[in-house]
């Protein structure tokens, strides 16, 4: 196991995306916290099916876009397993619609929940990995980050934020052995993109090189590489996992 006697928090992690890459830390061998907004039973699935396969984890109801919710989280996780060695920053929400009808609402919601909460939880998670004396942060971007996408400002502006944010953290403490990278997936089946009608759908599919919607799965994998010491030499990159959307 790649990940034995290390601990991961994940933000997300009741569905899609960030629950495989808590099951997926887990089966590794990390201890995993991960956090949820609104759906404890959803969140509760997720531990059992962890703790079904042999695994540790805890779970803790945070709001990502708050700074308090972000620092008790790392507390708890400290408080827990004494040590924070992998923060994955996944939590994120859509609030889709063309600029001229967008809400200033809708902007700050997916601003705060999609960008502050990566500041939120890497300044809380940067001083114990600090005192560690290791550290990875992987933050979970989007394609869109990098090409734009019409009808998706808000969550756009956010995703290419994180690029930005993890390239400055990456290099503000590689000095400290931390590692900052992204994943930017493309198109990956779950809750997200289920809102999509199926001319949006296929409209992607046609963008797509390898011809195939993602899974959540293939996102984790990529997140347990950068997590573990084959990525020790890895930091301030963008990895697409993405069918070859963007190359
Ligand atoms: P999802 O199925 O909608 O799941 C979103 C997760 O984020 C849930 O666990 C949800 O918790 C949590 N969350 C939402 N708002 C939160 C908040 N304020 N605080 C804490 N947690 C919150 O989304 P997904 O498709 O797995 O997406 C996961 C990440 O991948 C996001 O950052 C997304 O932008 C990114 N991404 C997804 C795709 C895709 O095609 N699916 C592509 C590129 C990037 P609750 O269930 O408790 O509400």
């Amino acid at each position: 196991m790649k990940l034995q006697n290390k601990v991961a928090l994940v933000t997300g992690g009741s569905r899609g995306i960030g629950a495989a890459i808590s099951k997926a830390l887990a089966l590794e061998g990390a201890k995993v916290v991960f956090t949820y907004h609104s759906n404890p039973d959803s969140a509760q699935k997720v531990l059992d099916e962890i703790r079904i396969n042999g695994g540790e984890g805890r779970i803790f109801q945070a709001d990502a876009s708050s700074f308090t919710d972000a620092q008790k989280t790392v507390d708890f996780v400290l408080s827990e397993f004494n040590a924070l060695h992998i923060l994955v920053n996944n939590a994120g929400i859509t609030r889709d619609s063309l600029i001229l009808r967008m809400s200033e609402e809708d902007w700050d919601e997916v601003i705060n929940t999609n960008l502050k909460s990566v500041f939120n939880y890497s300044k809380a998670a940067i001083k114990p990995m600090i005192n560690q004396r290791e550290g990875k942060i992987i933050n979970i971007s989007s394609v869109v980050g990098i090409i734009g996408n019409a009808g998706q400002a808000n969550y756009v502006a956010a995703k290419a934020g994180v690029i930005g944010l993890t390239k400055t953290l990456a290099r503000e403490f590689a000095s400290r052995n931390i590692n900052v990278n992204a994943i930017a997936p493309g198109y990956i089946e779950t809750d997200m993109t289920a809102k999509l009608t199926d001319t949006q759908k296929q409209a992607i599919l046609n963008l797509i090189p390898l011809k195939r919607i993602g899974k959540p799965e293939e996102i984790a994998k990529a997140v347990v590489f950068l997590a573990s010491d084959d990525a020790n030499y890895i930091t301030g990159q963008v990895l697409c996992v993405d069918g070859g959307m963007v190359m």
